[in-house]
């Protein structure tokens, strides 16, 4: 089948369009026939574009809306300029998985698009104001571009979290709040760790029940998940994607208390304290520079920036106490799983965040550190290393293009 995965942001789509089916992902021979993003999908958008074997397209076009960029796309996609084999008319995309950032408590597993779950997906944009209408749209485009007959389903972002047992997703406050409200720990990223999962299970030869690891999802986004038994048993996101590890531009976990205080001395509203933590935090608000840490680590290292630095101090301390965290609360587990933009490319961030660990029985092989990035996968961890390291590129779409085909031919679709 050809699987059109879509990811849309609220000015935004990004897509992959993959070849798979259940005897493909058996022999674990997906193949991406084409990619590409539409940003700023508000005016004069630019459109990224690549086949596969074929060398990058760039172009700016007036583009207004989500179901123009995906109309684009489409057209795209079965032209003879996009020179993908075997693409040729809409009939030959056979479904559509779509990236789906929330899905409240009620979907613990990707889901075949009908009414009824459109209706409970807007039942969630409370729960995700900025997320949750930008993926409507795309599915509702694709709906009235691609017709009824083609089937699409949504892969949740929290699904993969939904084994956390209360101990985990529930805050300590007054109890009555996560009844009346649904206050609780959801936990986003979920597509990426449980592909990590699978693929680290797939990699050692084990069973799903015999994974136990912490993933790290360091990107622009950033996040860790404690996997024990081959499920989620803690992350650190919560009730959105601000808590946790210190991001691009989120500060992750702080005092609630600062709220108020921000609010008396800078004449500040909840909503603009609340944007500030999203969107001028994290290593962007301590190092006042950048929210890229490819542009912190060069202004450490050729102008000795303090700030800088302090920024990627702060980000790896993070990284290190919930490692240690996670490591506790599951009893221990066999492997770090770096992944994520930071994660896949930056052996220095890997080796910072491990710094320290020795004590634990984790020893990093620098010279297997060094050599692994730019989408390579393995250990990075000496052969001796009670507790190993790893490296594995994530995955999100293939994920989506799997899951779509499973939910469709009503196979069996957890891992
Ligand atoms: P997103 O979460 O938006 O998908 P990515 O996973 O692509 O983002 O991660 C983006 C982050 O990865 C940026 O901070 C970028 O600087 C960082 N990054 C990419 N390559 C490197 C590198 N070689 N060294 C350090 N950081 C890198």
């Amino acid at each position: 089948m050809n699987i059109l995965v879509l990811n849309c942001g609220s000015s935004s789509v990004k897509f992959q369009l993959i070849e798979t089916d259940l005897p493909i992902i058996e022999k674990n021979a997906d193949k991406c026939l084409a990619s590409g993003n539409i940003e700023r999908v508000i005016g004069q958008a630019l459109i990224t574009l690549q086949s596969e074997g074929q060398p990058k397209i760039r172009k700016a076009e007036p583009i207004k809306e989500h179901i123009n960029a995906i109309d684009y796309i489409l057209r795209w996609l079965i032209s003879p300029e996009s020179k993908i084999n075997n693409i040729n008319s809409l009939a030959d995309i056979h479904a559509v998985g779509h990236r789906v950032v929330h899905g409240g408590e009620k979907f613990t597993m990707s889901a075949l698009i009908t009414d009824e779950v459109i209706e409970q997906i807007e039942d969630s944009i409370e729960l995700a104001p900025l997320h949750n209408p930008a993926n409507l749209k795309g599915i509702m485009a694709a709906r009235e571009l691609l017709g009824p007959g083609v089937p699409q389903v949504a892969v949740f972002d929290t699904s993969f979290h939904s084994t956390m047992p209360e101990t985990s997703y529930l805050y300590a406050i007054p109890y009555q709040l996560y009844r009346r409200h649904r206050i609780r720990r959801y936990g986003f990223h979920g597509t990426s760790h449980r592909y990590l999962a699978y693929r680290y299970r797939q990699l050692m030869g084990l069973k799903r029940e015999q994974v136990n690891i912490v993933t790290l999802h360091l990107g622009n986004g950033c996040s860790a998940c404690a996997v024990k038994k081959g499920e989620s048993l803690d992350t650190s996101m919560g009730f959105t994607p601000l808590e946790g590890l210190v991001m691009g531009t989120r500060g992750g976990d702080m005092d609630p208390s600062i709220i108020e205080f921000i609010r008396n001395k800078e004449g500040m509203s909840v909503r603009e304290i609340d944007t500030m933590f999203n969107k001028q935090s994290g290593l962007l608000g301590i190092s006042g520079l950048t929210n890229d840490m490819r542009e912190l680590l060069a202004e450490e290292k050729e102008k000795d920036d303090r700030r800088a630095k302090l920024a990627i101090d702060i980000f790896c301390n993070r990284a290190k106490k919930y490692i240690g965290a996670y490591l506790a609360e599951m009893g221990g587990a066999d492997t770090i799983v770096f992944s994520g933009g930071i994660g896949e490319n930056s052996p220095l961030i890997r080796s910072r965040i491990c710094k320290g660990l020795e004590w634990m029985g984790l020893s990093i092989n620098k010279e297997r550190n060094n050599s692994i990035q730019h989408g390579k996968e393995g250990e990075i961890s000496t052969s001796d290393s009670k507790l190993k390291a790893f490296v594995i590129p994530t995955n999100e779409e293939l994920l989506i293009a799997r899951d779509t085909v499973r939910v469709v031919k009503n196979a069996p679709r957890r891992w």
